[in-house]
């Protein structure tokens, strides 16, 4: 998502359980999870845990969720940090704070470091208009030369999402780096039915309610926009004191998103 953060999470607990759909991605994911719980067997037989996983979807898909779900599973803390802030920091403090970053995960090791909008920062080296951007190729190299850095043993994974892997520095691709790609893809029928049931549970629903029916109106929506769908039900049914919301809510709420679909107000790419 678009918000601001940055921080550490001890204690995850977010599961794949409330990631509806994906299961490729989720199937690829339980790797990462084994690796972070049981490095041993993986370097006992010789083998290099892989470093860098990048997830590439559109906006909304759910990348920052998997990867929070990927070390609720594996029980490791969670690093996240918006490589698009980096892009406000004076020069050199970027690198700096990379470092940091890096140093702390691999105190706590095993460990995930969730890198969201990597593109921002790891796009082609000097591509940009007028040459390069100091600021942003320090800050990439050093990421490169701490995923370098790790240590056999170390079991620090980082994660990086993206929705332009066509623009990445190849140098980032490169194995040992972020060598495996995990796609995430908008949600079909199907996926955008369970994840309005996610969404769904603890709240209030009359039996009007008809989850087919909004998946079938929702093309195109994201697991965020989904979301957010079902928000903006709980507030139309909220505004006229109603204990349940039912199907007129999500219908005035479709209305209300779709307008504002119309009228440029949300993205969908
Ligand atoms: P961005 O690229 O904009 O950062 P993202 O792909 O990281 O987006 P998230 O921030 O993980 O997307 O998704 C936003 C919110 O949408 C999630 O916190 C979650 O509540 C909801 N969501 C998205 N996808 C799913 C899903 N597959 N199942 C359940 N909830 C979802």
């Amino acid at each position: 998502s678009r918000a601001k953060k940055y921080g550490k999470e001890n204690r995850v607990s977010t599961t794949f359980g409330d990631v509806a759909g994906h299961e490729e991605a989720k199937k690829e994911l339980i790797e990462v999870v084994d690796f972070l719980k049981n490095p041993q067997k993986y370097v006992g037989i010789g083998a290099e845990i892989p470093k860098g996983v990048l997830l590439v979807g559109p906006p909304g898909t759910g990348k920052t969720l998997l990867a929070r779900a990927v070390a609720g599973e594996a029980d490791v803390p969670f690093y996240t940090v918006s490589a698009s802030e980096f892009m406000e920091m004076f020069v050199g403090v970027g690198a700096s704070r990379v470092r940091t970053l890096f140093d702390d995960a691999r105190k706590s090791s095993p460990s995930i470091i969730f890198i969201d909008e990597i593109d921002s920062i790891g796009r082609k080296r000097g591509a940009g208009i007028g040459g390069g951007h100091d600021e942003r190729e320090q800050t990439l190299n050093q990421i490169l030369s701490e995923m370098d850095g790790f240590d056999k043993g170390t079991s620090v994974i980082v994660m990086a999402a993206t929705n332009r892997p066509d623009i990445l520095d190849p140098a980032l691709l490169r194995p040992g780096r972020f060598d495996r790609q995990v796609t995430i893809d908008l949600p079909n029928m199907k996926e955008r039915e369970a994840i309005l049931k996610v969404h769904m549970r603890n709240k209030p629903l009359s039996g009007s309610v008809d989850v087919v029916e909004l998946s079938k109106s929702t093309p195109y929506f994201s697991g965020a926009d989904l979301k957010n769908l079902v928000n903006e039900a709980a507030l139309e049914a909220a505004r006229v004191n109603k204990s349940q919301i039912d199907m007129n809510d999500f219908y005035r709420a479709l209305d209300k998103i779709t307008l504002g679909l119309e009228n440029g107000s949300l993205t969908i790419t």
